[in-house]
């Protein structure tokens, strides 16, 4: 699922910030701010936290295998009525009923099991009702509910009697527990029936889009027409779907291989359909670029397809995504979720993430197989922008709300900024192979998955232990702030760089983070770039190179999710104004053979470093004009290799002079 905020971002970003990145992160994550999710508070108030999200009391003891709806809508009344068949394997012996999740806004008429009447209670939010005998586990139940009614609406919408240009339009969008607002259903993600049938009948005018293969319409001859759809892959209750409209229709086709083919087929109302056709051939080629990344589209003896909603974003439904709008990225994002979401859905909602990162994520990796690096690099900058306002963990500790469940800070860029993350600990080849792995697991394809079955996944390709990771950036919360400073030191034609960085997390846990850091070194000419692995609060790190660097970057190309800042160098006495540069002492001091001498700079300058004999006599020269950045820096004076003449012990002074600034003294002991 993607509000329709997080893609407006995209269209705009899209085409105006290829060059001014830095400047639109600013300026339209306000925007997406602003624009958040359409939420309508769930408004399921008898369910506390954990009872919305863990399975329903008395579903334990059966196991789901198909659903056949058989729908009747009536959009002048704004009702439907119908039945629901539920196929289900008894789990439990003896099992002597049955508890479904059913708004209690749905009328139960009648409950059949097999041929047999039975009698049925209603709780709250739930259909209760007893089998005609005792199950033994393993045994196959078949059950009828006859129901009907208005449907409600709680979380994004769950079921919508909509209109567009005066025609109706109906669709649903049940994620995450409104499928039991229109269909009484085990709702929740753990149990996926093997496959379902879908029969919608409605007034003929009305095209109706569903899960899978469009099996008949058929023409009622009474002013309604029923549509036929069949999907024969394991689905969660709340991938499915129905849409209904005056659609125009527009298609083509998935070549996946030489001899074989899966239609791609768009619903669009009138209005839209120059954008549903045009985008069309985009969502061709996306399919190719996914199968390429994550193994062949999962539901590829059927369809691919969009319909539109009256939902501004859009939701996963498997094989027909619905969308508000035909938008690239939005495209990109719903079609990934066929992989992770719909054939690997996350076992319990706390772990959404497994869905909303790696979509979003999915859309970084389509654009830069698409457009290149530069534009990967710029998706993930605006989601590691968001990533830090998320607050608390990214395992989803309150699923009982919308908001908290789908707030795109942490779910959607924290998540997809812990992919990127991952990528760069693990490196491109292992990371990619990584995400195959897990997509071709097959206790989990077709099936659900946790966070440790992902890392599970991670850990057997990459022969590392990722617990450290998973455990600061999926159950830890926040990220690092890290202070830096940097000195160098004559080394022969190069230079020993001394590097010290300090993690200041206030809020953050763990206190400090574990992770691999790029550190660039630049000359003007030249640039190096080291790794360092951070794992303590502060660390100093000693580079020798071969030139002197003037500028020094950490994470210059934006793997870490934390804040970079160059800690402001203190120059001057306490109580004085802050000058431009600080001469430290000597050390060691007295001193025999060479002694390094500190000095701090606020800006970047020329500096010349001179000693003297008590006599005034110029004995050493050092770095006469160079040019040294703001830091703190370190010069070496070695008396009997900078001076003609061998020194004799005493007293000398060392001056350390910037351009139009007063030069500053000290004195130092040379003993020989
Ligand atoms: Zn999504």
């Amino acid at each position: 699922m993607r509000g329709e905020g997080a893609m407006r971002f995209f269209k705009i970003v899209c085409c105006s910030l290829l060059f001014c990145f830095s400047w639109g992160v600013a300026q339209h994550s306000e925007v997406f701010r602003e624009n958040k999710f359409r939420l309508q508070e769930l408004q399921r108030r008898t369910g506390t936290a954990t009872s919305v999200a863990a399975i329903t009391a008395g579903q334990e003891g059966f196991d789901v295998t198909y659903y056949n709806l058989d729908l009747q809508l009536s959009t002048p009344s704004r009702t439907l009525t119908g039945s629901v068949t539920i196929v289900a394997r008894s789990l439990a012996a003896p099992l002597s009923s049955i508890t479904l999740d059913l708004a209690q806004t749905m009328t139960v008429y009648s409950v059949k099991v097999g041929s047999v009447n039975v009698n049925f209670t209603r709780g709250a939010g739930t259909l209760i009702f007893l089998l005609d005998r005792s199950y033994q586990s393993g045994e196959i139940i078949t059950a009828t509910v006859n129901y009907g009614g208005a449907p409600g609406g709680t979380g994004f919408g769950s079921f919508a009697f909509d209109s567009a240009n005066g025609t109706p339009w109906v669709w649903t969008l049940s994620e995450p527990y409104g499928a039991r607002d229109w269909w009484p259903c085990k709702d929740h993600p753990g149990d996926k029936a093997d496959s379902v049938d879908i029969r919608v009948t409605c007034d003929a005018t009305l095209t109706v889009g569903s899960q899978g293969t469009l099996i008949d319409v058929i023409d009622n001859g009474n002013g309604t027409k029923t549509h036929v759809w069949r999907h024969r892959y394991p689905i969660a209750t709340y991938l499915v779907s129905l849409a209904a409209a005056n659609y125009s229709e527009v298609s083509g086709w998935f070549r996946y291989s030489p001899t074989d083919s899966m239609p791609v087929v768009n619903y669009a109302l009138p209005a839209q359909l120059q954008s549903a056709t045009s985008t069309l051939p985009l969502t061709i080629n996306m399919l190719h670029i996914f199968s390429d990344l994550y193994g062949l589209y999962p539901f590829v003896k059927e369809k691919y397809g969009h319909a539109q909603f009256g939902w501004g974003g859009g939701m996963e439904h498997q094989t027909l995504t619905s969308l508000g709008g035909f938008s690239e990225n939005l495209i990109a994002h719903e079609l990934a979720h066929q992989w992770f979401g719909d054939m690997i859905t996350m076992r319990t909602w706390p772990d959404i993430w497994l869905n909303e990162g790696f979509a979003t994520y999915s859309v970084a990796l389509y654009r830069e197989r698409k457009y290149g690096l530069y534009a990967y690099r710029q998706v993930m900058g605006y989601e590691m922008t968001n990533a830090k306002r998320a607050t608390g963990t990214l395992y989803v500790q309150d699923t009982s709300l919308v908001q908290t469940l789908f707030d795109s800070r942490l779910v959607y860029s924290k998540g997809a900024s812990v992919l990127h993350m991952l990528r760069r600990v693990l490196g491109d080849s292992t990371f990619f192979q990584s995400l195959r792995q897990y997509a071709a697991d097959p206790a989990l394809r077709y099936r659900d998955a946790s966070t440790s079955d992902f890392r599970a996944a991670c850990e057997t390709v990459s022969g590392k232990d990722l617990g450290p990771f998973f455990a600061q950036w999926v159950y830890g919360r926040g990220f690092p702030s890290v202070d830096y400073d940097w000195s160098t030191m004559p080394d022969g034609p190069g230079a020993l760089v001394e590097l010290r960085l300090r993690q200041i997390n206030n809020a953050s846990e763990p206190p400090f983070f574990t992770m691999p850091l790029d550190i660039r070194f630049a000359d003007g000419n030249r640039d190096t770039t080291v790794e360092v692995i951070v794992h303590a609060a502060a660390h100093t790190f000693t580079v020798r190179l071969p030139f002197t660097p003037l500028n020094v970057v950490i994470d210059p190309d934006g793997w870490a999710l934390m804040d970079v800042r160059q800690a402001p160098v203190n120059i001057g006495q306490e109580g004085t104004a802050p000058d431009l540069f600080a001469l430290g002492q000597n050390y060691p001091n007295p001193f025999n053979g060479s002694t390094l001498i500190p000095f701090s700079l606020a800006e970047p300058s020329t500096v010349t470093l001179e000693i003297f004999s008590l006599l005034g006599m110029r004995v050493g020269l050092l770095q006469p004009n160079d040019r040294f950045p703001a830091g703190h820096h370190v010069l070496r004076f070695s008396p009997a290799d900078d001076s003609r003449d061998a020194l004799p012990s005493g007293v000398y002074f060392y001056r350390l002079a910037l351009p139009n600034r007063s030069p500053q003294i000290k004195t130092m002991i040379y003993l020989r």
